[in-house]
C-alpha cells in the first residue's frame, strides 16, 4: 500500500451503497439503488497519452517515477479488502503504488479509467485454450487476456500424452498466463466431439496414474492438479474407477484434484465420498441428474459437509453445465460457488458464455456483490491453486496483471446453459488488460453488445 498523502483518503473506505459483505449475498434493493447512483459511461475513453513525450509540460527534465498509471478507476482487490477510488501506479512490469490523487506528471503514460473498475487480472480456473488438440480447444489471447483473464487455467484438455504439446505451442507462446491441470486420460480431450461423441474415459486403460504422475513431476511449474471428467458419455460405467486413479496419482504429487460432475452413472454423494479437503467440483450449479440438489430442491446434505470440509465448488458454467435455476434455489440455502469460472470453449464462446466478465455479470443477476464476486475471479482462486505468489492480487510489488472494466447498466437478455433466460442489469464489460504492466493489445477491446 502506499504511504503517499493519498492513502488516509481511501483505505478500506468504501462508497455508501456498496458495502463489502462478509457473506457475499447483498440484498438486492441496496444493489440496485448503488448502481442508479453510479456513472457508467456510454463512450469508452481510454486515453495512453504521452507516448512519445515522456512528461507533460511543465515537468520538463524531470525523470517520471512511474512507467504507467492506471487512474481513477474504482479499484476492487479483494485480496487487499480494497474497494476504493484510487490509481495504480506501475513500474518496470510491477505495481508500485496504490494511492489516491497520484499526479499524472508522475508517470510516462496515464491510461484513464476514471468510472471504470479497476482488479487484479481475472483468474479462470475452467477454460479450454488447446487450440487444435481438444476439439472444444479456442485460442487462449482473444478469449482470455483480451477479456481480462490474465491467468487462466486448461482443465484438462491434454493427458500425459498430449501435454507436451499443450506446453510447447499453446503455453509457451501466448501471452495469456496459461496454467494446466492434467487430464487422467493420457489422451487429454481429444476424443470427444459432437461427430464423435465417446469421451477419454469410456476405456478405462486411458486413465493412466503412472504416466500423468511422471507428467506433473517434469512440468509442476505450470501443471497445479488432475483433471477429470466424469459424465456418462465421458466416462460411462467407469466414474468411480476412474476417479481412483485420478485420486491416485493427485494423492502422489500431491496436488488438488477437479472432478467435473453431471449427468453421472454413480450418484454425487459417491463421487464427494471420493474427494478432498482443496479438491475442487466443477460445474457445481448444473441442471442435470446427479446435481448438488435432491429432488425437492434442497442441498445435499453430503454437499454441505464437503463445502464444510474445505472442497471448494467451482461454476465452470460450459455449455451444459450452468442452470440459473439450481444456482437460484443453492444460493438461497446458502451455497455460494468458491470460485466463478467459465468454462469457456469452442461450444459456448458464442453463447451462452462468451467469457469470463459475461459468466461473472449473471452472479451480479443473482445478488452476489461487485466485491464478492471479483473475489472469487481473483483471491479465491489465487488460494485455490498453487500460482506463482501475487496472482490474483494488486499488491505492491506483485506483477501488474490488471484488468479494467465498464459495469454496464443496461438490460440485456442472458441464458444459462439449459437455455433458461433472465435479464440482466448490469455487465462487466471487458476494456483493457495489462500484463506485467504492458497493455495488451491495443488495449481499448471491442466487445459485443
Ligand atoms: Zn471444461
Amino acid at each position: 500500500m502506499g504511504k503517499g498523502a493519498g492513502q488516509a483518503a481511501w483505505g478500506r473506505a468504501r462508497r455508501p451503497g456498496w458495502p463489502l459483505a462478509p457473506i457475499g449475498i447483498m440484498p438486492l434493493p441496496h444493489r440496485r439503488e448503488f448502481l442508479s447512483r453510479t456513472v457508467f459511461l456510454t463512450l469508452l475513453v481510454c486515453k495512453l497519452y504521452g507516448q512519445n513525450q515522456p512528461v507533460p509540460a511543465g515537468n520538463a527534465g524531470v525523470t517520471p517515477k512511474y512507467d504507467l498509471l492506471v487512474r481513477g478507476g474504482r479499484i476492487i482487490d479483494p485480496a487487499q479488502g480494497l474497494s476504493a477510488d484510487a490509481d495504480v501506479a506501475i513500474h518496470q512490469g510491477k505495481v508500485a503504488r496504490i494511492a489516491a490523487g497520484i499526479a499524472e506528471s508522475e508517470a510516462r503514460q496515464v491510461l484513464d479509467a476514471r468510472k471504470m473498475i479497476v482488479t487484479p487480472g481475472l483468474v479462470d480456473v475452467h477454460v479450454h485454450v488447446y487450440d487444435g488438440v481438444a476439439p472444444l480447444g479456442i485460442p487462449a489471447d482473444p478469449n482470455c487476456i483480451a477479456k481480462g483473464a490474465t491467468t487462466v487455467v486448461d482443465a484438462g484438455s491434454a493427458g500425459a500424452h498430449t501435454f507436451p504439446g499443450f506446453r510447447q505451442y499453446v503455453i509457451r507462446v501466448v501471452e495469456t498466463r496459461v496454467y494446466a491441470l492434467l487430464n487422467i486420460s493420457v489422451v487429454g480431450q481429444s476424443t470427444l466431439s459432437d461427430g464423435n461423441p465417446f469421451g477419454e474415459l469410456l476405456d478405462l486403460r486411458y486413465a493412466n496414474a503412472k504416466l500423468a504422475i511422471r507428467t506433473i513431476e517434469q512440468n509442476r511449474d505450470v501443471i497445479l492438479g488432475v483433471k477429470i471428467r466424469l459424465s456418462k458419455n465421458i466416462a460411462g460405467e467407469n466414474d468411480l474407477r476412474a476417479l481412483a486413479i485420478a485420486r491416485e496419482a493427485a494423492d502422489a504429487v500431491r496436488l488438488p484434484l477437479m472432478a467435473h460432475i453431471g449427468g453421472t452413472f454413480s450418484p454425487l454423494p459417491k463421487i464427494l465420498a471420493m474427494m478432498k479437503p482443496g479438491d475442487l467440483v466443477t460445474h457445481s450449479y448444473h441442471g442435470h441428474e446427479g446435481g448438488i440438489l435432491d429432488g425437492r430442491d434442497r442441498v445435499l446434505p453430503e454437499v454441505r459437509r464437503a463445502v464444510e470440509n474445505g472442497i471448494l465448488l467451482d461454476v465452470g458454467h460450459g455449455a451444459g453445465s450452468f442452470s440459473f435455476r439450481t444456482a437460484e434455489k443453492a444460493f438461497a440455502q446458502g451455497v455460494l460457488p468458491g470460485t466463478i469460472s467459465s468454462d469457456v470453449h469452442q461450444g459456448n464462446v458464442n453463447g451462452p458464455v462468451y467469457d469470463l466478465a459475461t459468466t461473472l455479470s449473471k452472479f451480479l443477476h443473482l445478488g452476489i456483490n461487485l466485491e464478492e464476486v471479483i473475489r472469487r475471479a481473483t483471491s479465491n482462486p489465487a488460494k485455490a491453486l498453487a500460482f506463482p505468489p501475487g496472482t490474483g492480487s494488486l499488491r505492491e510489488g506483485t506483477a501488474a496483471d490488471v484488468a479494467v472494466f465498464e459495469l454496464r447498466e443496461a438490460p440485456w437478455d442472458m441464458a444459462d446453459s439449459m437455455g433458461e433466460k433472465r435479464q440482466g442489469k448490469w455487465r462487466l464489460k471487458p476494456v483493457a488488460a495489462l500484463k506485467a504492466g504492458r497493455p495488451y493489445g491495443n488495449s481499448v477491446i471491442p466487445v459485443y453488445g
